[in-house]
């Protein structure tokens, strides 16, 4: 079977106003349905810019041209006072979505501030940052929230075991190659985790000749039939700025045999899903480490 779990993330406002209803628009035409991942708070991905003073993330500027990946304003926002709610200004967006069919999850209250802090975040402080996300966005989009994913797999055992009381389907929160129930302090949780399979376009291209000419092959290429595949795309970035770049991939997938679906269908096929711990560790192209499912290795 060729299937992929499409999960787009949604962190900014400008992502959710423009990205959101042109992805929608591209998906309804090929008929794929998908899951999205919406922050819902304050909009202060301007705060990354501070970040530039740190020379990974200069290094990843000048590699992937986040000013023209995100726009300006947004790497402004939020550093000259609070950010908007994104969820009360943009909820008929997510609503859309919804209508749409698609997949409806929770990424964040306030993206900035979870890749930055979530390792410093008390259980009470992530309990607090996912109920008011939660509910805002059920609030706003008209139907239940059915799965999570956090802000650049910043994700780390209390964020679990917290996780685990919501009323979650299922969540992806991590690197790895295949579905599993992760291990807390000895117990088994009872929400699978998702792992995304294939790398980020802000995590490859620019690096090892990966241009945005071969990025869509490349991509094709690590794709493993009867596998788990799942992708994720944000809709900054292919939903704006490299949109029929995303509209070529989507045809290309098509052209070797693949579906898109959304993450929850892949629990519907009758696989034993296993348990395994969840890591810490740094990947190629990503600053900080990140959620690894215990003995994934990336090879590519
Ligand atoms: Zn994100």
């Amino acid at each position: 079977m060729r299937q992929i779990g499409l999960r787009i993330d949604v962190d900014t406002f400008r992502g959710t106003h423009v990205g959101v209803p042109n992805l929608c628009a591209l998906l309804a035409e090929y008929s794929i349905l998908a899951s999205f991942f919406f922050s819902v708070g304050p909009d202060n991905m301007g705060r990354n810019l501070w970040r530039l003073l740190k020379p990974v993330f200069l290094w990843k500027m000048l590699r992937t041209k986040a000013a023209s990946l995100y726009g300006w304003d947004i790497l402004l926002r939020g550093t000259f006072g609070p950010g908007p709610i994104i969820g009360k200004k943009l909820g008929a967006v997510m609503k859309n979505a919804a209508s749409a069919g698609h997949d409806i999850g929770f990424h964040a209250w306030d993206h900035y501030s979870w890749q930055a802090h979530v390792d410093n975040m008390s259980a009470e402080d992530i309990r607090e940052a996912t109920e008011k996300g939660v509910n805002l966005l059920e609030e706003v989009a008209g139907c239940r929230v059915t799965c999570s994913a956090v802000p650049g797999w910043r994700c780390n055992d209390t964020v679990l075991a917290v996780q685990d009381n919501f009323d979650f389907i299922y969540n992806s929160d991590c690197r790895g190659d295949r579905i599993f129930y992760p291990i807390v302090d000895g117990k088994v949780l009872s929400q699978p985790q998702i792992p995304v399979t294939l790398p980020t376009y802000d995590e490859v291209v620019g690096k090892s000749d990966i241009t945005d000419e071969n990025y869509n092959a490349y991509i094709i290429s690590l794709l493993k039939p009867d596998e788990l595949n799942v992708f994720t795309i944000h809709a900054e970035v292919e939903g704006i700025l490299h949109y029929e770049m995303f509209r070529d991939f989507v045809k290309l997938a098509k052209n070797n045999g693949y579906e898109f679906i959304p993450l929850g269908d892949l629990l519907s096929d009758d696989v034993e899903i296993g348990s395994a711990k969840m890591l810490q560790k740094e990947i190629n192209g990503r600053d900080g480490a990140v959620g690894v499912m215990e003995g994934f290795n990336f090879e590519s």
